[in-house]
């Protein structure tokens, strides 16, 4: 595995607000223990973010979550992350404003500046499965990455639809959940 993709493990998700995940918080240890493993390999691991305007297109759909510079945006309480790197985009922070980690973000552009390219396998954990998990595991596979999704690191809001969407994963992608 060659990067780990941290999705939405901020508290907006994590803490509170209003699309506060439940159980999302019981994740960090495990998800904790997969970044130190990165770390201890001197891979690179990406945290994504939501980080929304008031007028993104993405809150007539939801109701406002994660706005830029609230506390619903900062990284989940206990989430191994150092808090002085994560306000600004540093290069291992990725924000984005809609579900998809790739649309109009430089994931790609980070991903080849840390040595991971097209063929590679690529982690995934955190938060929505069948939401923003699965555009960031949708978006690795159809560039020809190899997603490897830990199961024990991410969740769902629907439990029906989270099984159904890593089912799609495993049988249209080929994508590995472990
Ligand atoms: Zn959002």
């Amino acid at each position: 595995m060659k990067a780990l993709l941290v999705i939405d493990m901020i508290r907006g998700f994590t803490d509170e607000g209003a699309l506060k995940v439940l159980g999302a918080s019981n994740m960090i240890p495990y998800i904790n223990k997969k970044i130190q493993e990165m770390e201890d390999l001197n891979k690179p691991v990406f945290y994504i973010r939501d980080n929304h305007s008031e007028d993104d297109y993405e809150l007539k759909n939801f109701p406002t979550h994660c706005l830029y510079g609230t506390e619903e945006a900062r990284p989940s309480k206990n989430l191994h992350i150092t808090e002085e790197a994560y306000p600004r985009d540093s290069k291992m922070i990725v924000s984005k404003q809609t579900i998809d980690c790739f649309y109009q973000t430089d994931l790609d552009k980070k991903l080849w500046n840390n040595w991971v390219q097209v063929g590679d396998e690529v982690g995934v954990v955190g938060v929505v499965t069948e939401l923003c998990v699965d555009a960031a595991v949708r978006g690795l596979a159809i560039r020809g990455y190899k997603p490897i999704v830990f199961k024990n690191g991410i969740t769902g809001i629907n439990p029906e639809l989270a099984e159904a969407t890593a089912n799609m994963w495993i049988n249209y992608f080929g994508v590995k959940v472990v």
